[in-house]
């Protein structure tokens, strides 16, 4: 039997060097402390062409409703430079009150939290009649393939049914409490071609410069603002990446001009009525003059959010422990709350963000301590509407 307090079981964690699509015994931990503490432990692992293969792994206790699910990841981002690190990034050194190394916060300290409260909460009520889960891949800092999306589909095929999702990603920018995350921007790239016909530059009337009709399109797509932001997002917003002529000789005219772009989109948007007012503005500026093709990459980031009104009792148990009500926020990259909101509601609370992805990516002991407070809390006032059990 394992030590289960949360420093323990993050040590542990952090001690596995799962990085992204390793397992690095990361997974092992949580199934040999959730199989202990009578959970039904499954470990699919997801393989699909031009993709390495990923272990998963889904947990349950309890047969009844409701049914709170905890979500996350194992795996990390690499180190880098392990000498450049105070300690070495997968030795789970613990000094002046922070434990050291690669997932620290981004997110093995969480899921040893979800564990540590679930384990607490079950042995305070092992006769609960709900259910708690645990959903958890080890491809979330990778293409994301093999992971959450396949794992969501197979459960879904099992018959599993979830009622709410807490997905421990760090949320809090400065200290635990801060805030909440209710929904995600989704993000759609796209590429211009802008097709000219090539030539000598003194003899500008035999050529088409493909730049100058590229300027036009991209002034068209940042001219107008796409929106200025709704009741919980911030405005979307499109950011040129790249304009690509890659022409050397200062007397040439080019044949063809390329660009990307990428668009953070907010709730009034979908990508298919974005890419339809994109297509119109690029044609209105286009007029007959500028031959071009615009093609957009597929995405799985819609823009979501959850009605912060279902998560009562993760907010109550927050402000119970930490005295202070959290921002609701949609702000920040994507992630894999972006496949769950299609099964069940879900926000997103966990550590302190601040060294994620970083050399010497630490978290305080005391927030281990403090977030598992939060989640057990949570838990007992989900399942009992009560905080004191
Ligand atoms: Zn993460």
């Amino acid at each position: 039997m394992m030590d289960t307090s949360p420093l323990s079981l993050a040590q542990a964690l952090i001690r596995c060097p799962s990085v992204t699509p390793e397992e690095g015994g990361a997974l092992t931990v949580v199934a040999e402390v959730l199989g202990d503490a009578g959970f039904e432990v499954h470990r699919p692992v997801f393989s699909a062409p031009g993709t390495p293969d990923v272990e998963n792994l889904y947990a349950r206790f309890g047969v009844g409703r409701p049914f709170l699910l905890f979500a996350g990841h194992t795996d990390v981002v690499p180190p880098g430079d392990p000498a450049r690190w105070r300690h070495d990034p997968f030795g789970g050194i613990v000094e002046d009150g922070e434990l050291f190394g690669r997932g620290a916060v981004d997110m093995k300290g969480a899921v040893a939290c979800m564990m540590a409260a679930a384990l607490r909460f079950l042995d305070a009520h092992p006769q609960f009649a709900g259910s708690i889960g645990f959903l958890l891949t080890g491809d979330e800092e990778g293409p994301a393939v093999n992971g959450t999306v396949k794992l969501l589909e197979w459960a879904h095929e099992r018959g599993e049914r979830f009622d709410h999702c807490i997905l421990g990603e760090p949320t809090n920018p400065e200290s635990l409490g801060d805030m909440v995350k209710i929904g995600r921007r989704g993000s759609l790239t796209g590429h211009i071609t802008v097709q000219g016909k090539q030539g000598h530059v003194a003899y500008p009337h035999l050529a088409d410069n493909p730049i100058d009709g590229m300027v036009r399109l991209l002034a068209a797509l940042k001219g107008e603002p796409l929106d200025h932001g709704t009741q919980h997002f911030d405005a979307s917003n499109l950011e040129v990446t790249t304009v690509d002529v890659g022409n050397k000789a200062a007397n040439v005219i080019p044949d063809q001009a390329r660009a990307t772009f990428n668009i953070r989109f907010n709730d009034r948007w979908t990508p298919a009525t974005l890419e339809a007012e994109l297509r119109r503005r690029l044609a209105a500026a286009a007029g007959e003059r500028v031959r071009y093709t615009l093609c957009l990459e597929p995405t799985n980031a819609v823009a979501f959010l959850t009605a912060p009104d279902s998560f009562g009792f993760l907010m109550e148990a927050i402000a119970a422990e930490t005295g202070r009500r959290p921002k609701l926020s949609t702000t920040g990259g994507t992630s894999d709350a972006r496949f769950i909101k299609a099964y069940c509601p879900v926000v997103e609370f966990g550590l302190v963000g601040q060294t994620m992805h970083q050399i010497d990516e630490r978290v305080a002991v005391t927030d281990l301590d403090r977030l598992t407070a939060i989640y057990r809390r949570a838990l007992g006032l989900y399942f009992s509407g009560d905080s004191a059990s």
